[in-house]
């Protein structure tokens, strides 16, 4: 990024920058001619936003679907995944 320095009108160039909000950074600048070598800061930000990007939506019954489904795997196993007599764990 560049800048027309404020005291000469030569070309300044941005030499650190940083985000005072998410949509605020400020910028410090320093002016190329030697001769006057001014520093300044400038602050850029979000005016308009043109186009949003496309956001899917996630719909409740899609969740609901997820959790009987989940439900249901947990069930599969339910009576022939306990230990029989001879597995049991020894006290
Ligand atoms: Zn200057």
């Amino acid at each position: 990024m560049a800048l027309q320095c404020p005291e000469c009108g030569a070309i300044s160039h941005a030499r650190s920058s940083f985000y005072e909000a998410p949509s605020i950074k400020r910028t410090y600048y320093q002016c190329k001619n030697l001769e006057c070598s001014c520093t300044f800061t400038a602050l850029e930000s979000v005016d308009t936003i043109i186009a949003r990007p496309n956001k899917v939506e996630t719909k409740d019954e899609t969740s609901s679907e997820q959790s009987e489904k989940s439900a249901h795997i947990l069930g599969k196993y339910g009576a022939a995944s306990r230990l029989s007599n001879r597995q049991q764990i020894p006290v």
